[in-house]
């Protein structure tokens, strides 16, 4: 497969070809029809499979062409660390980088709180989090919701459940009921816990194990 077969927009294969992505990573040829579909995804996929790209990929091709009146929140990629949800706002906004209006938030821990606060009142289309902050949001950020969340990603899950996060995966997955959203799993370990995670926030997920 190369992305041209996956049928992706220009904008979106421009901003590959500006990566440097010639041909999909498996992870990326397996996940991204399914995602384009709509369906839930659980994929087992280590760090370095290119499974930020095979999720972001699908996200910005739904919100280029379902665009929204109102600046909102419809996507959040939910991370175990500050480093990671960095990189992968980074991913996303190279990706993104020949289409107009589409914004990135940040949403992670030791980063000051009320300039993040301020970056969250636009509304940015993509916010990117670590549980705990972003739940600190949530509660105290008047401005911020995730009323409209259209897509919600649980990237390294069984790291997120290794830090500590059961509780506040459980928050947030509680305040949108999953058949109003998409959520896509990533793992790269599947055990017992994992199991339970995905019981509670997929609906009749495609499983994909590269
Ligand atoms: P990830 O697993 O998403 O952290 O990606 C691992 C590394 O592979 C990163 O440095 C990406 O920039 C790179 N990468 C991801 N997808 C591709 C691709 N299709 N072609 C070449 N490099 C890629």
């Amino acid at each position: 497969t190369t992305f041209q077969t996956l049928q992706l927009s220009r904008p979106v294969l421009k901003g590959l070809a500006q990566l440097g992505y010639v041909k999909p990573s498996p992870i990326q040829s397996a996940s991204i029809p399914i995602a384009l579909l709509g369906k839930d995804i659980v994929a087992g996929a280590q760090t370095g499979s290119g499974k930020t790209a095979a999720y972001m990929i699908p996200i910005i091709e739904r919100l280029l062409y379902k665009p929204s009146k109102v600046p909102s929140t419809r996507v959040i990629v939910l991370t175990p660390t500050r480093e990671l949800a960095i990189q992968v706002c980074d991913v996303g906004k190279k990706l993104s980088q020949f289409i107009n209006n589409l914004n990135f938030g940040l949403a992670v821990g030791g980063l000051n709180l009320r300039q993040q606060e301020l970056q969250l009142k636009s509304r940015p289309d993509i916010v990117i989090a670590t549980p705990g902050r972003l739940i600190d949001h949530i509660r105290n950020s008047p401005s911020f919701s995730i009323d409209n969340l259209e897509v919600l990603v649980i990237d390294e899950a069984d790291r997120m459940l290794d830090e500590g996060f059961q509780a506040e995966l459980t928050e947030i997955l509680s305040l949108i009921p999953k058949y109003k959203r998409q959520t896509l799993l990533f793992s790269a370990t599947m055990n017992t816990k994992i199991q339970d995670l995905i019981q509670l926030s997929l609906q009749k997920p495609v499983r994909i194990m590269i």
